[in-house]
């Protein structure tokens, strides 16, 4: 290896080396864990930042920064976060000092490891640096073996420092002080961004008993399996969104004897924390094995949400102790919210959610279909099978209110099934009362698609209605589609391969790839009609209409628009050469039984 000397007599060089925080429930490979270490290299010698660079890249290190000079160098590593800097000193080694000495005065720099490179050493300087907290102090040249044993050894050293002071002893978890850093960075960072977040915090119910019961030494193991629960249902979750810049990894903390706490960044909404909440509960439901006998566990969970419920750490962590105190209060296994209005919200999804199981065995769903029209012979050329909930008490309920409730509580699957046998049931009805039926499209959701089975149920369906596959069409959601697209286009060709034809529902709302677009074997587009309630008044809406039909068309695709409401919009679909229409301009969803009429008029 080659030894670095820098390449004038008066290098200057400062590297970082940041921490990358690994899951502590994960065995750690150490030497991995220094490789990817963030190092950043500072000095007052730009060249010389560059050849240390690119030497310790060369020696396997993944993330290193060159800094700029040394007099911003304390900026970058307040912005940068790193775990070591690195500082060439061209001289005696004072201008190391200077930095070390601003560096001592910075509380959040504590943690940072420092290395210095210098041409000069004498003695007194040397002790001066380490006096000062410097990490370690190297007389150039410095053979690049060299440099790599020291830094590794003050990385490793450091990893262990911050395990000891940012980790629980019995669950291997962040503890409470790293629990603060993460959740102070989660409000900015929910404020730069503007998204939103959550806090669970999650109390054991009656732990003391398994304590008293069986002994501190059971009841660590309890806390340990509990942890790994907690973060295995946090990895798993699809509720949360992470943020593509480098934040906390470490989401699941244990706050205090059998208290834990969960930080939910990047929420789709606010009320998904229930859900991860439910599953957090149902988790630890699950039987603990301890000392041969089967431990039943439940736990109580508060929630707060930032910002909704306050911006500061202070107030988001107590609005969640106060929500646990109320749900502890409500009886084991509860859960609360902060604030009122989601508790409401939540109370009400939760008799939803058993009204509809009950909904679902009691026959109380119907479907409804809403014709599509061809724009050239103005015919009826399909329909779309749209579900409908018939309550006994509160009428007619909204699909927009209650398969949300289906998808979340696992009823999606049970549902989707009874709408694509009904539709098909349907199917042949008409068939054989003499009415000449167009293909009728049921709505899939990604639920059913993530599952797999919808190929299972649609072979089902059609076996049992024997009808002609080609009758029945199927939409889906771009997000349904595109999320696993490469696993989707096999469940696709298989659908296909079935007879079926294929929509994408609600164009424009979703992120498409437009390879996959290509390559996924759809028969129709279908626009958004948020776009054509726009197309008169907004100039953007309408290109984006015509992009969409004109891109539809160029894929082979057919293009049908959804939601058209007035005759405007009509004329503007027929001089952009839309295929198909569907909307309350037309026919609203109409039950079964006034299709027909629709079909011939
Ligand atoms: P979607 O698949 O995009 O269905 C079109 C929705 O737009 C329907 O609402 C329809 O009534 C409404 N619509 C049609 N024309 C117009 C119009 O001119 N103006 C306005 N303002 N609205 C119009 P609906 O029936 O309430 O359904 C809402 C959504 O619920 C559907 O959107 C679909 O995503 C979902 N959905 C409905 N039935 C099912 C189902 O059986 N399974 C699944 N998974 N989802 C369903
Ligand atoms: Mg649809
Ligand atoms: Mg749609």
């Amino acid at each position: 290896m080659p030894a670095y000397s820098g390449s004038t007599g008066d290098p200057k060089v400062v590297a970082l080396f940041p921490e990358k925080r690994e899951s502590v429930t994960q065995p750690l490979d150490r030497q991995a864990e220094c490789r990817s270490a963030r190092l950043l290299v500072v000095g007052d010698d730009e060249l010389n930042v560059e050849i240390v660079k690119s030497c310790l890249e060369d020696l396997g290190y993944k993330d290193v920064i060159a800094g700029a000079r040394s007099s911003s160098a304390m900026v970058q590593l307040a912005e940068m976060d790193p775990s070591l800097v690195v500082f060439d000193d061209s001289g005696d080694g004072s201008n190391a000092l200077e930095m070390l000495s601003a560096l001592s005065a910075r509380p959040h720099s504590r943690s940072v490891a420092l290395i210095i490179l210098a041409s000069r050493t004498d003695l007194d300087s040397r002790l001066k640096a380490l006096d000062l907290g410097a990490t370690d102090f190297l007389a150039k040249p410095v053979d690049s073996t060299e440099l790599d044993l020291r830094l590794r050894r003050a990385l490793l050293a450091k990893a262990d420092t911050d395990r000891l002071a940012f980790s629980d002893r019995i669950t291997g978890l962040s503890n409470r002080d790293r629990y603060f850093e993460q959740l102070d960075w989660a409000l900015k960072h929910a404020k730069r961004v503007g998204g939103s977040g959550a806090v669970l915090h999650i109390g054991l119910d009656r732990f003391g008993r398994i304590n008293d019961a069986l002994g501190s030494t059971a009841g660590d193991r309890v806390l340990r399996e509990v942890g790994r629960r907690l973060a295995d249902c946090i990895r798993e979750t699809d509720f949360v969104l992470l943020p593509s810049e480098p934040g906390p990894t470490h989401l699941v903390s244990r706050l205090s004897g059998d208290e834990f706490s969960v930080l939910l960044i990047g929420l789709s909404r606010p009320d998904s924390a229930e859900l991860v909440a439910k599953r957090v509960q149902a988790a630890i439901a699950e039987p603990i094995r301890i000392a041969e006998r089967d431990l039943a566990m439940t736990c109580s969970v508060g929630m707060s949400v930032f910002p909704n419920d306050g911006s500061t750490r202070d107030l988001i962590f107590k609005a969640a102790g106060a929500a646990l105190r109320d749900a502890k209060r409500n009886g084991k296994g509860t859960r609360r919210f902060y604030s009122s209005e989601l508790n409401g919200r939540a109370l009400h999804r939760l008799s939803l959610e058993a009204e509809l199981r009950r909904g679902l065995e009691n026959d109380e769903l119907r479907l409804f279909f809403q014709p599509k029209v061809d724009l050239a012979s103005g015919r009826v050329c399909g329909a779309e099978a749209l579900v409908r909930w018939v309550h006994p008490t509160r009428g007619m309920v909204s699909p927009a209110e209650f398969i949300p409730i289906a998808e979340d509580s696992g009823l999606i699957m049970p549902l989707g099934d009874w709408v694509i046998g009904a539709a098909c049931e349907q199917i042949r009805t008409w068939q054989e009362a003499g009415i000449p039926v167009p293909r009728i499209a049921v709505n899939v959701s990604i639920h059913q698609f993530r599952s797999q089975c919808v190929n299972q149920s649609v072979r089902k369906a059609l076996q049992r209605s024997g009808i002609d596959a080609s009758l029945l069409g199927l939409e889906f959601t771009e997000s349904a589609l595109m999320e696993n697209a490469a696993d989707n286009l096999q469940l696709l060709v298989e659908l296909k391969e079935i007879g079926t034809q294929l929509a994408l529902d609600d164009f424009g709302t979703g992120y498409s790839s437009l390879s996959y677009l290509k390559r996924f074997p759809l028969d129709e587009l279908k626009i958004d009609r948020s776009f054509l309630s726009e197309v008169e008044t907004d100039p953007n809406s309408a290109s984006i209409v015509a992009a969409i039909i004109a891109l539809a068309q160029r894929l082979g695709l057919k293009v049908v628009a959804e939601g058209v409401e007035t005759e405007q919009q009509l004329e503007f679909l027929r001089q952009h050469r839309c295929d198909e229409y569907q909307g309350f301009l037309f026919s609203q969803p109409v039950p079964a039984h006034e299709l027909p009429r629709l079909l011939i008029g």
